[in-house]
């Protein structure tokens, strides 16, 4: 097995990975709250965190990997009563449809999906634990945990107590013109409990009386009922670092005086720049639109396509690069030999792209070295065996790739998808882009998706992307 390092956020180094249970690694990610359907930005920590499981049992280690469901929240509450409906159906929905669209990923699911309405018993022992311990307190009905008593507080996000603010999710418990903001002793506290308001439709029994988890809570507890304390690596997007990743730290810490993890890995934020979507409102991709627009190979490799800690720019753009991409690789798989092994000569960039996610789960680096690998084939003609190619899409969860088709089959099948693409480039000439987004629409449903080719566009089966 290669040596693994990540880079950790508490200690800010490039660290080894090294194992609580020799031969398995644990990993938990913190996932969405399901007031909305996810977007684009929802689909990064999902895509990092299945990926980076994938490569670490492709080196031999046995994975688990945890990605939660937030279920009760301040912005469900808020969205359903936007929508005159309960707030557990609109979960429940929302639920369904971030497993709906993350499954179009074709990455497969985590191995546990908790919810936060189904972890109210561990999340319960969790807090009285720290109650009992001092570190929290009960106020008319809510719990607070006591940050002032845990001495590690502020090491995870490096942040001194004066610089913190407990942020959006403690100003909804208790606005500043909110008279019950009193009961916290300290403002530098939050919730672990919150007492039942009028205005919220779900609501469970607790030892503080009839309430609800605050967010931060069901990590620590999550986490720990299907991992264990001290488990491997902790994930998620860099905005948790503070407070929430900091929350969830000072809670195992202070109940269980051992840490919740062993790495902290955070992954970057997507920004939109550049041509919006045309469908999208507002800045925001839904990941469902992108997919439908690009597939989930273009998604995967524009995902892929940058270092997991870094921003990565959205934009049309972008995802068309991702198109062209993928179509040179399509475009390659073609001469290849399918199921032959590779020329051993050729194992260099193999290793290059191996020793890339090694390194700090370098996906950019590694298909630098999986292109290498494409332009060496490209170069030897026909016949060589894509084994080692396939290894490494399979690596990025590309391995539903398919030889391209090219445009004489379309003319054999379907010769009206030929004209109707003749016409949509017309359009696209005349700067009529709404004709040509039709034409593309109806290229759809007869089943040919448009791709950029060397020679101009091509049409693929869709059931190929
Ligand atoms: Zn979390």
């Amino acid at each position: 097995m290669r040596e693994i390092r990540l880079h950790d956020t508490l200690t800010g180094k490039l660290l080894p990975l090294s194992l609580r249970d020799p031969g398995r690694v644990g990993i938990y990610a913190c996932g969405p709250t399901v007031y909305s359907r996810i977007h684009i930005g929802n689909a990064r920590p999902f895509v990092v965190f299945m990926l980076l499981k994938r490569f670490l049992e492709h080196e031999g280690l046995r994975g688990t990997l945890v990605i939660n469901v937030t279920d009760v929240n301040d912005k469900i509450y808020d969205a359903a009563r936007a929508e005159g409906r309960p707030s557990g159906e609109l979960a429940l929905q929302m639920t369904d449809r971030y497993r709906a669209d993350t499954d179009a990923l074709g990455l497969g699911r985590p191995d546990a999906e908790p919810l936060a309405s189904e972890t109210i018993g561990p999340i319960v022992e969790h807090i009285a634990a720290l109650v009992d311990g001092g570190h929290a307190y009960a106020a008319e009905g809510d719990v607070y945990f006591r940050v002032r008593s845990d001495p590690g507080y502020g090491s995870l996000s490096h942040r001194r107590l004066e610089n913190m603010d407990q942020g959006e999710e403690e100003l909804n418990a208790y606005p500043p013109h909110d008279p019950t903001a009193a009961r916290k002793e300290d403002p530098l506290d939050f919730a672990l409990w919150k007492a039942h308001k009028p205005d919220e439709d779900t609501v469970w029994d607790s030892p503080w009386g009839p309430g609800r988890p605050g967010w931060h809570i069901e990590c620590s507890a999550m986490a720990e009922q299907l991992l264990g304390v001290g488990f491997d690596i902790h994930g998620g997007g860099s905005d948790l670092v503070f407070p929430h990743h900091e929350n969830e730290a000072a809670q195992t810490r202070a109940a269980r005086g051992r840490e919740l993890a062993r790495l902290w890995v955070h992954n970057g934020m997507i920004q939109l720049t550049g041509e919006k979507m045309a469908k999208s409102a507002g800045n925001i991709a839904p990941l469902h639109e992108v997919l439908d627009r690009y597939g989930a190979q273009a998604v995967l490799m524009y995902l892929v396509s940058g270092h997991y800690r870094q921003p990565l720019a959205f934009s049309v753009e972008e995802l068309q690069e991702a198109e062209r991409k993928v179509h040179r690789i399509r475009d390659a798989l073609r001469r290849l030999a399918p199921g032959e092994a590779s020329p051993a000569n050729m194992s260099a960039q193999r290793e290059v792209f191996l020793d890339a996610l090694a390194n700090d789960f370098n996906t950019p680096a590694a298909l630098a070295a999986m292109f290498d690998w494409v332009r060496e084939a490209n170069r030897r003609g026909s016949g060589v065996g894509d084994a080692d190619l396939r290894e490494m899409l399979g690596l990025l969860g590309l391995g539903g790739l398919t030889p391209l088709q090219v445009l004489g089959d379309v003319a054999v099948t379907d010769p009206d998808a030929v004209s109707l693409l003749g016409r949509r480039e017309q359009a696209r000439r005349e700067r009529d882009f709404q004709a040509a987004d039709r034409m593309r629409e109806e290229l759809r449903r007869r089943g040919w998706e448009i791709r950029d080719g060397p020679s101009g566009p091509e049409l693929i089966p869709v059931a190929e992307r």
